[in-house]
């Protein structure tokens, strides 16, 4: 069955110090084993965070990377580059890169397959508006997400895919989904995934919600059936905090 995760995503914060003294914190906290703990802290940190983070149960996810293998893209990072520091997880499709790096489902699709292509793990994230959420278009907004970056995969390709469902109405602003709008959606979610597959590969696919999660409302999400863990922003730089959230899952 599907194992919970909880990972945290460091976006453009901490520098080196920084971020070497929020792993070294993590590393002394005992974390259960029935928990997979992602952190996913800035591209010039991540091959230290990879060696700091050997033999330990915390993973290391990269926050993007280009869907070419190489070549003239100033400024981007291939899965090539990623896995020869050993990081072999991505997260791709986060809201701020497609509010602000005019990713679609379309450029995702592509970095979906180089992720496959290069056997990477990947958290792929998705979520619907405020406005879609207030004409009801929620449910068809993520369909469309869903199916048209991820729904051209062979059955085999799922074992690499982990859900992420983030309300953007819900990140960084405070606003958390209720328990019951994380629920209805998830189960939404799975339900698709079953009808275009199979039941038993939805059972297997691990989908975290994101949005504004904290040490105070993470249990009451966490015990949704279908929410299998969470996508940490805001909360994931204290460490304290992220420790209460990974305990709640
Ligand atoms: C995120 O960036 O994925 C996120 C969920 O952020 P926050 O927890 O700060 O809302």
């Amino acid at each position: 069955m599907r194992k919970k995760i909880v990972a945290g995503n460091w976006k453009m914060n901490n520098n080196r110090t920084e971020t070497k003294n929020l792993i070294k914190s993590l590393k002394e906290l005992k974390f259960s084993s029935h928990v997979r703990v992602m952190i996913a802290p800035a591209l010039i940190h991540l091959a230290e965070a990879e060696e700091m983070t050997s033999g330990s149960i915390i993973e290391v996810i990269a926050q993007n990377m280009n869907s070419a293998e190489s070549g003239a893209f100033t400024g981007e990072i291939s899965a090539g580059m990623l896995q020869s520091i050993g990081v072999k997880k991505v997260i791709l499709g986060h809201s701020e890169r497609r509010t602000f790096y005019n990713e679609s489902d379309e450029s995702l699709k592509d970095k979906v397959s180089t992720a496959l292509k290069n056997d990477m793990e990947f958290i792929f994230c998705f979520g619907e508006q405020l406005s879609d959420r207030k004409s009801n278009s929620h449910f068809d907004v993520i369909k469309a997400q869903l199916s048209n970056a991820l729904f051209h995969l062979s059955s085999s390709s799922w074992s690499n895919v982990i859900l992420a469902y983030e309300p953007v109405w819900a990140i960084g602003t405070g606003e958390t989904a209720s328990p019951e709008q994380a629920q209805e959606m998830h189960n939404y979610i799975r339900s698709m995934i079953a009808e275009k597959y199979h039941q038993s590969l939805a059972d297997c696919v691990s989908i975290l919600y994101g949005g504004s999660l904290k040490p105070s409302n993470a249990s009451a999400i966490f015990s949704q059936p279908d929410v299998d863990g969470g996508l940490i922003g805001g909360a994931s730089l204290k460490v304290d905090d992220f420790y209460t959230i990974v305990q709640s899952v």
